[in-house]
């Protein structure tokens, strides 16, 4: 079990995506740190189960619907943290993911792959479906910044993470979308750190390896659960030889969320990938 960090408790963490596997597991730490955890989701009730989970081990946690890409939603939701908690001291910008219309069949193109209608090529991608997946994991991120950070700005300690992926330094195959949206929110975390620096808000991003969730099990497990070749080759690439767990990301979660062990720390990514990015796979 990891310390508890006095520098959080009391202090206020809105979670976007904090249903979902990894942020889940962020919110649920957060709420056993003493944190006032507020879980934004586009769907409430997934935020409820994990807001109950909290408020069950003593915790304080909210659950509120909002949609990441609409700025109506994000504002109101902005609000009635304000009301709750008093406002927000530590965002993390969790929601995000790919999809599988923006997602091609083959990690090259062949020629061959063009007559048959069942491979989905570079060429096939909808540009409604390219665009669905590059606003969720840029603009998503980049809407509630705008809002929470404005009004996070007089508040002692504050600081943003962002969630990172692999596929921003060097992109993943198939996954266009998902990947130029998350080289974009690593490059928007330095240009955001820089930004806010005098302000005292800090921003930081945490790039998790390769860990098996519903979002990419489709991807990683086959019909009879054992793993796909693309899982396979993910493993051989990762030095650790395992995918990662949610509990893996927590540590460097408390690191960059508390100022008394990062307080001179702002725009950096931290990769959490068993070295996956340290290996040349050769
Ligand atoms: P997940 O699918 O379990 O969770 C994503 C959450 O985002 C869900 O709760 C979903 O409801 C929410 N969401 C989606 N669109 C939204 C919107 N418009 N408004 C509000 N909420 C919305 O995914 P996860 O695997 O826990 O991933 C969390 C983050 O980590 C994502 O940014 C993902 O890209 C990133 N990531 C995941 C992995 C991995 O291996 N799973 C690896 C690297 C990075």
């Amino acid at each position: 079990m990891l310390e508890i960090h006095q520098q959080l408790k009391g202090k206020t963490a809105v979670i976007t995506g904090g249903s979902g596997v990894l942020c889940g597991a962020m919110a649920r730490e957060l709420g056993r740190q003493g944190m006032k955890v507020a879980i934004l989701n586009r769907n409430a009730e997934n935020g409820e189960l994990v807001a109950a989970d909290i408020q069950k081990a003593g915790g304080e946690a909210i659950a509120v619907e909002c949609d990441v890409l609409d700025q109506k939603s994000v504002e109101r939701a902005e609000r009635l943290v304000a009301q709750r908690f008093g406002g927000c001291d530590l965002l993390i910008n969790g929601a995000g993911g790919n999809h599988p219309n923006g997602t091609t069949s083959n990690e090259t193109l062949h020629p061959d792959h063009l007559l048959n209608e069942n491979i989905t090529t570079l060429f096939d991608l909808h540009t409604a479906d390219v665009r669905s997946v590059f606003n969720l994991n840029f603009l998503g991120s980049f809407i509630p910044t705008q809002i929470f950070t404005k009004k996070m700005l007089n508040r002692k300690g504050a600081s943003v993470i962002n969630i990172s992926s692999m596929s921003a330094q060097v992109p993943m195959t198939k996954v266009p979308a998902y990947s130029a949206a998350k080289a974009g929110i690593e490059n928007f975390t330095k240009w955001l750190a820089v930004y806010l620096a005098e302000t005292g808000i800090r921003v930081n991003a945490i790039a998790p390896g390769f860990f098996l969730t519903k979002q990419n099990e489709r991807l990683l497990l086959d019909q009879n659960g054992g793993l796909t070749e693309r899982a396979e080759s993910i493993i051989s690439h990762t030095p650790m030889k395992r995918f990662g767990r949610p509990g893996d990301l927590l540590g460097t979660l408390l690191w960059l969320a508390d100022e008394e062990m990062s307080g001179f720390v702002t725009g950096i990514t931290v990769p959490v990938d068993g070295g996956f990015l340290a290996y040349s796979g050769v």
